[in-house]
């Protein structure tokens, strides 16, 4: 018979064997620190050993460890994965955070870098250069803000407060030196909120408007000059347009 086979050949592996490729799996489990706690098992610590009850009672220990191989593995599995799930949350959480942050910076550099009319709602009632027996020029040096007395000034940019008090014909005045080193001036104030040195950002009530000095009635005198000293005066309008101040 040139074909039947050789015996213990194709055949399913015995019990014993299936056990024995099962418990080296668990052995090789013993890098995980599985083993630790298998080794522990009452379970297996009670089992009689070989020499006493035969081979059996061994692959049923084998088996019943297996399991606890199996389940304990799974739950290391479980608890993997949560771990990963928590970290992957924290990390969103702190990004999240980041572009908030820097999103409020960028919203703050934007502001700081807006420019603003002196007068809310407002509009120029002298423009700048008109000639009037007025000024000691003999030309305005500025532009004049309608504006009733006690009217709410504001810096119309980021700077710092390098003259706060009284300037002659300007009655009380403030000059600011604005951060790209161009100069402000507020005239004939009837109160003065800032004080020299002090920083002052965009839309800062700085003053009251009033009717000190040389003037005929209330309004806000308003300056910009490349310097701090009177004479030094660029076109107040065209400065501001320049700036983004609609007016
Ligand atoms: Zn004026």
């Amino acid at each position: 018979m040139a074909f039947t086979c050789a015996p213990g050949k194709h055949r399913r592996p015995g019990r014993m064997q299936r056990t024995t490729a099962r418990a080296a799996g668990v052995a090789a489990l013993t890098t995980t620190g599985v083993m630790a706690t298998v080794a522990a098992t009452p379970a297996l610590a009670a089992e009689p050993s070989p020499e006493q009850t035969g081979l059996i009672p061994v692959v049923t220990a084998s088996e019943a460890v297996a399991e606890q191989v199996d389940d304990q593995v799974a739950v290391q599995k479980h608890a993997a994965f949560e771990e990963a799930a928590r970290q992957a949350a924290a990390k969103k959480a702190v990004e999240e955070r980041e572009a908030r942050v820097r999103a409020a910076r960028e919203a703050e550099r934007k502001r700081l870098n807006t420019f603003v009319s002196p007068i809310t709602g407002s509009y120029v009632s002298t423009s700048y250069q008109a000639s009037s027996s007025l000024w000691s020029s003999g030309s305005h040096t500025g532009i004049d803000f309608h504006a009733s007395s006690g009217t709410t000034v504001h810096a119309v940019g980021l700077g710092t407060v390098v003259e706060a008090g009284w300037g002659g014909a300007y009655g009380n005045q403030i000059v600011i030196k604005m951060n790209d080193g161009t100069y402000t001036q507020y005239g004939h104030l009837s109160s003065i909120e800032v004080s020299v040195g002090q920083q002052v950002t965009p839309g800062q009530r700085i003053a009251l408007s009033g009717a000190t000095g040389n003037v005929t009635g209330a309004h806000l005198h308003f300056e910009a000059r490349t310097t701090a000293e009177y004479g030094s005066d660029i076109d107040p309008v065209a400065y501001l347009r320049n700036h983004g101040v609609n007016i």
